[in-house]
């Protein structure tokens, strides 16, 4: 059909989370399985909103390998960029929330199959058809993986793709908090269209305001849309032209896992057939609406996958 491909590179995996809420790892009497991945969501997020996508990664020729290919599948999501480590295993994570606040991670990584996606292995007819690439920044954290990443942006955006970024600090993952503003930092100036949070936003510019110019210090001249999302406050936006926020829904939250990629995968869908949205702001303020209307609608439910929305779902929020 007619609609463009959003190609989604990056991470996917399993996180494992307790069955119970509030407890340590040590604690849980459980698991749940929980497949996630934040570039793997937001491409799920297109595809259930009616919208075309592919995910380019790599998982382990193993049962959860298998697994995430078949989720990506019945979702609806190209699997052409995906390929299988004959040796690592498909990365896993044991996520709890515990009573006090404080996130537990313990990681199957050492390495895991997704770091091993070499330059070589991707498919860059598929790359080179996206109209949208969007990444996020675990993917540089190590070899082979960081060349992938790199070539893949790079082809994607010579073919004239529209490069979108959500760095996705997750940061357990990198060895100090100095190396993950360093590397984030280093493909700044890449992305055309950047979505971070208001955490990110303090991480990344060292301070603790989060206010319009903490965000515009952020700017470049390769950048078309700077986001911070604010939760329940709703996103800002920022553009060379005009800047504004758009507000939240008001919903009954239980698990804010994946709304960032919800938000992402909804407004992704929206620009891929039409760039120069982002250039007019009652559009782009339209498009935001129905990304916080997503965002909103995946913190309703449990998970990222499960709680990702229909167009349908989004639409039925909108007009409450
Ligand atoms: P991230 O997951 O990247 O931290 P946020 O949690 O800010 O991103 O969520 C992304 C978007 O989802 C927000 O901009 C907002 O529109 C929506 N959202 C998130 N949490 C809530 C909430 N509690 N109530 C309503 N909307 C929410």
């Amino acid at each position: 059909d007619s609609k463009g491909l959003v190609v989604s590179f990056g991470e996917m995996l399993i996180d494992f989370v307790p069955t119970v809420s509030g407890v340590s790892l040590a604690e849980a009497p459980g698991f749940l399985k929980a497949p996630g991945g934040a570039p793997a969501n937001v491409a799920i997020a297109v595809a259930r909103l009616g919208g075309k996508a592919a995910f380019v990664g790599k998982l382990g020729d193993d049962e959860f390998g298998l697994m995430l290919a078949g989720i990506l599948k019945k979702n609806g999501v190209s699997g052409d960029g995906l390929t299988f480590d004959q040796g690592a295993r498909t990365a896993l994570a044991f996520v709890t929330l515990k009573a006090d606040g404080e996130r537990e991670f313990m990681f199957y990584r050492n390495p895991s199959a997704d770091m091993l996606l070499t330059p070589d292995e991707l498919n860059l007819d598929l790359i080179r058809s996206a109209k949208v690439f969007h990444y996020g920044s675990i993917s540089l954290i190590v070899e082979p993986c960081r060349s992938a990443h790199l070539k893949a942006m790079e082809e994607a955006k010579k073919a004239g793709a529209l490069l979108s970024y959500d760095p996705n600090l997750r940061l357990p993952l990198w060895p100090s908090a100095k190396e993950a503003r360093e590397q984030i930092l280093s493909i700044w100036d890449k992305a055309e269209v950047i979505k971070i949070s208001d955490n990110e936003l303090e991480f990344l510019t060292e301070s603790n305001t989060v206010d319009d110019a903490t965000a515009m210090s952020l700017w470049h001249s390769n950048l078309k849309l700077l986001l911070v999302t604010l939760g329940d406050h709703g996103c800002r936006y920022y553009t060379k032209n005009f800047k504004g926020s758009v507000e939240a829904f008001k919903v009954n939250a239980v698990d804010t896992t994946g709304a960032g990629d919800s938000f992402v995968g909804a407004l992704l869908g929206k620009i891929v057939d039409d760039h120069s949205i982002i250039e007019d702001e009652p559009r782009l303020k339209e498009a935001l609406k129905f990304a916080n209307a997503c965002g909103a609608i995946t913190t309703t439910k449990k998970g990222a996958i499960p709680a990702l929305p229909t167009e349908a779902e989004a639409f039925e929020l909108i007009k409450k």
